[in-house]
């Protein structure tokens, strides 16, 4: 069986390299020219963080996602499993108990439980939630490691193409195109992000940490060398124009809020990009035809990839077996 797959964003290279593990002979199409030019999932955050994103997502969610936790460490050596932090100012402390009741998986922490686990922090929180199997990694590194663990598979990629479905000689073909598979799955919709990264020297941190707000919620993600994510704007739109002042001054705010260093800090990228999304904000496997499409990862990427891709392989594998067994239906992952 010759697999096509067409976009090489985190779902695309996590799905290719599943197939190719598995035996498939896989081709990637990509219409940017480098890996993530034209990618969503450069934006992202890698917070691997399914127990927190059960705050305001299905229990689906927590299932498919504790499947990356195993899955990243393996095909990506900096994933790193330090946990989750969260908190939130004393004059928000109620959002501390909203959060811990739509959650689980969590220790309570107290002041010094906070700085016993980032020192830099010390003094600043009263007290505030640990998830402790939760694990992050640098989206753009783990994807540039996917890359070579796809060369090293044999798998070719194609930057620069924009692949048309119709034309392709393949025996199957997996849509992992994003947003831009709206002209094939109509119910699909745009979530606008936007990020900052920052960089200082003065605070560390080993781990992710959420800042509760009524308001603007945020996270903060160390990366390598004093380089610090900031994210992320939630907002129903599919603009993908630069990061509006508003939301800047927004979660740079924010950020001063969880430790006035960050306000110091140089700013080294801004960016917006659009989460795909389905009405029901979950991922699905969309079958047409001889194609798989794989879409709505929404604020999951990193997250749901790897049980999306473990699906598509099994149902693949199961249709060489059955080859008339196509069946047009959006099944939920
Ligand atoms: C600010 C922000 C923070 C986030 N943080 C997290 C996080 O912490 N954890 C997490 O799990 N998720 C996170 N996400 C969500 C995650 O980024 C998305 O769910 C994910 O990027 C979607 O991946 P995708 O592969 O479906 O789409 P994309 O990454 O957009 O990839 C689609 C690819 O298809 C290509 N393409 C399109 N059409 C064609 C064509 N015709 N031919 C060839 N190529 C084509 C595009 O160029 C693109 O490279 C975040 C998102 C944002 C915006």
């Amino acid at each position: 069986m010759r697999v096509a797959v067409i976009g090489a964003g985190v779902a695309g290279l996590v799905t290719a390299l599943e197939l190719a593990k598995r035996g498939i002979s896989v081709s990637v199409f990509e219409r940017g020219a480098a890996l993530g030019e034209q990618a969503c999932s450069w934006a992202a955050g890698g917070m691997l963080a399914p127990w927190c994103e059960r705050e305001s997502a299905e229990e689906a969610v927590v299932t498919l996602g504790r499947q990356a936790l195993d899955w990243w460490p393996r095909h990506y050596a900096g994933t790193l499993a330090q946990g989750t932090l969260v908190l939130a100012p004393a004059r928000d402390a109620g959002e501390l108990t909203r959060f811990s009741a739509r959650t689980s998986g969590y220790e309570r922490l107290d002041a010094e439980g906070v700085a016993a686990l980032e020192p830099d922090l010390a003094g600043r929180f009263r007290q505030g939630l640990f998830f402790a199997q939760e694990a992050h990694l640098d989206p753009r590194r783990a994807m540039a490691a996917l890359v070579e663990a796809l060369q090293a598979a044999g798998v070719p990629i194609h930057y620069g193409v924009e692949a048309d479905e119709a034309a392709l000689d393949a025996d199957r073909i997996i849509d992992c195109r994003g947003l831009t598979a709206r002209d094939r799955l109509g119910a699909l919709r745009g979530v606008r992000g936007e990020m900052l990264v920052l960089r200082t020297d003065e605070i560390r941190l080993s781990r992710p940490v959420r800042l509760l707000h009524p308001r603007i919620p945020l996270y903060v993600v160390p990366r390598s060398d004093g380089h610090f994510m900031i994210g992320a704007t939630m907002i129903e739109s599919d603009d993908r124009r630069q990061v509006s002042a508003r939301s800047a001054i927004e979660l740079l705010s924010a950020a001063y809020a969880l430790h006035p260093a960050l306000s110091e800090a140089e700013i080294v990228e801004l960016r917006a990009d659009v989460r795909p999304a389905f009405p029901d904000n979950l991922p699905g496997i969309v079958e047409d035809g001889r194609t798989l499409r794989v879409n709505g990862l929404f604020r999951h990427g990193f997250l749901l990839s790897p049980a999306l891709a473990g699906q598509v392989a099994d149902r693949l594998l199961a249709s060489r077996e059955l080859p008339d067994a196509h069946h047009r239906q959006r099944r939920h992952a």
